[in-house]
């Protein structure tokens, strides 16, 4: 689904990201992993192209995305994204929230667009939270809100970064679920998070990355079960 091939980002003199390679198959799950710092979010900001990348290339799906002539705008409707901080538009209810892009940048009728984000609430467990406005919800409910919004038009891949970082500890399991779920239903996600014990049990894929290097990388068994490098060992010891 996405494939990232020698990829180097720079800002300034400092390398960010150093030819960085990442294969994420169908249907499967990538965690990054590595300390702040070290490039996850940026990585997730080239594959959605908020970010040009200085070398290597990027596809999606078969098509070079890093091509100048790609329509950026055209690459981002294929992916949904969800970040820290939730970003929804607290003057629009919940249901408007989710339905804009499908029905702004996707042309999707509104009665489409609000059955099919009334069915992703239901599922997500938001049912009857459709007309509420976001400062009415606690914060575990608004980051499910934000993940219905990214799944609202259908994308092929999902990005996540730090989705229950900016949470309290008690709202993080039902974001967690969230994911799992949608881990089960064959979502295609690459994930960036400090949560290590949500990292080791969803991932199909882990990256551990290190000064914008992928300095490890393997099943979660591999990578959390027996590291092979002493900068792995030394990150999982200091954070687990
Ligand atoms: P965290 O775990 O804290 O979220 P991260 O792994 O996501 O960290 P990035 O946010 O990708 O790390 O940042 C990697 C490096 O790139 C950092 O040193 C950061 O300061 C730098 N960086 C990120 N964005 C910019 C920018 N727009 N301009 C300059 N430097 C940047
Ligand atoms: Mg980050």
């Amino acid at each position: 689904v996405l494939r990232l091939e020698s990829v180097r980002k720079v800002f300034g003199t400092h390398v960010v990201l150093d030819d960085v390679d990442l294969d994420v198959a169908p249907h499967t799950v990538t965690v990054l992993i590595g300390a702040s710092g070290s490039g996850k979010s940026t990585l997730l900001r080239c594959a959605n192209l908020l970010e040009t990348v200085d070398d290597g290339a990027i596809w999606l799906d078969g098509q070079e995305i890093t091509d100048p002539r790609v329509d950026a705008d055209d690459v981002r409707k294929q992916i949904g994204v969800v970040f820290q901080a939730y970003n929804l538009f607290p003057h629009l209810s919940v249901l408007d929230n989710i339905t804009l892009a499908p029905r702004r940048v996707h042309g999707v009728s509104r009665r489409v667009a609000e059955d099919r984000a009334r069915a992703l609430l239901d599922r997500l467990g938001l049912a009857g939270k459709a007309d509420d406005y976001p400062d009415r919800l606690s914060g575990g409910q608004q980051q499910r809100v934000a993940i219905v919004r990214a799944l609202a038009t259908d994308p092929k891949l999902l990005l996540l970064d730090e989705i229950t970082a900016a949470l309290d500890p008690e709202l993080v399991g039902e974001v967690l679920e969230v994911v799992r779920g949608l881990k089960d239903d064959g979502m295609t996600m690459v994930i960036a998070t400090h949560e290590m014990g949500f990292a080791r049990e969803v991932a199909d894929q882990v990256c551990f990355l290190a000064d914008g290097r992928v300095h490890e990388r393997g099943t979660s068994a591999e990578v959390f079960g027996s590291p092979q490098q002493e900068r792995t060992k030394t990150f999982l010891r200091r954070i687990t």
